[in-house]
């Protein structure tokens, strides 16, 4: 998978690409560039970091942290906040935000597990997007810059990741749903579902479908739920569906909002993939917690929350 030659012949190359700058479009490159590490080599390599399952039903799955490769030619992004962090060696546009490089265990297992439960219940195959590179060296649920540091192969992985998802979203006809899968390890062992509300406005009720990644669903269904809080900590939330099948998550009719606890309102992935900006994909951030990945439990919340995903396609999806 990783066809890397080490040795001076990819030294110069990465050099000679970093002077041409092909690869490099951020901005403050130059005057950053000598501070740049030499990754051991495998530029211009035929990486390929990005799987991609094709599917036949109106829904998506990623899983953007549950890689395990570290392939040493990519520098490990760094841990701290990364103002401080001896890899800072492009600009970007927020240093004061903190990085995680810990993977959200066992959430490609479970994906792959839960695209074949899926497909049982269904008759159908979800579309799947994993990617295969650890969150030590690139994070698919943040922007480009924090996600890769943009290291080339990195960045490569990143934007890969990407426009397979949008690969993905231009085969589905009509709507459909992306769903994120993530880990969380938090003590409340909610599942936590993102939206792109925050927190606070959650715990507010400030609830307004117009900047949530499931707007499209509630324009095309407003009559059917009436309101947009039913959708989100109401009957008809997916939350409501996991509920029924005995798990807690937040928000959901029984746990409206995060109150004081911990939660993770959507990344980057349900920002830009779901309905937030338009079109008819929606996108729903499943962030599962610990006790579920564990392998002993795994194959049952498998198939709970494959039957939930169905139900809620065919509530919203299918009709
Ligand atoms: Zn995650």
């Amino acid at each position: 998978m990783l066809p890397c030659r080490q040795g001076i012949l990819g030294a110069i190359s990465i050099i000679l690409v970093i002077l041409i700058g092909n690869d490099h479009k951020a901005e403050g490159m130059k005057k950053k560039k000598q501070q740049l590490p030499v990754p051991q080599s495998c530029e211009g390599s035929t990486d390929n970091y990005v799987q991609y399952i094709p599917g036949t039903l109106n829904l998506i799955l990623t899983a953007p942290h549950g890689g395990h490769l570290k392939p040493k030619y990519i520098p490990n992004r760094c841990e701290k906040r990364w103002k401080d962090c001896e890899c800072m060696y492009r600009s970007c546009e927020n240093p004061d935000l903190s990085i995680s490089v810990h993977n959200d265990r066992k959430t490609q297992e479970l994906t792959l597990s839960l695209a074949e439960e899926l497909g049982k219940l269904t008759g159908g195959r979800p579309h799947v997007v994993i990617n295969h590179l650890h969150r030590k060296k690139m994070d698919g649920n943040r922007g480009e810059c924090i996600g890769s540091f943009h290291v080339p192969a990195s960045l490569r992985a990143h934007r890969q990741y990407h426009s397979t998802i949008q690969k993905a979203k231009q085969s589905i006809r009509g709507a459909g749903l992306l769903i994120d899968i993530h880990g969380q390890a938090h003590p409340e062992r909610l599942i936590e579902l993102g939206y792109c509300i925050s927190k606070a406005k959650l715990n507010a009720r400030e609830l307004y479908h117009e900047h949530t990644s499931i707007r499209s669903l509630f324009e095309r269904k407003k009559d059917k739920v009436h309101t947009f809080s039913n959708l989100i900590n109401g009957e008809a939330s997916f939350g409501a569906f996991l509920e029924q099948m005995g798990y807690p998550a937040v928000p959901s009719n029984l746990h409206p909002s995060p109150e004081e606890a911990p939660y993770y309102p959507g990344g980057f992935t349900v920002q830009t993939h779901g309905s937030k900006s338009g079109g008819l994909i929606d996108a729903i951030q499943v962030e599962c917690p610990a006790y579920l990945r564990e392998d002993e439990k795994r194959a049952g919340f498998v198939h709970d929350l494959a039957v939930a995903i169905k139900s809620y396609l065919d509530a919203y999806y299918n009709d």
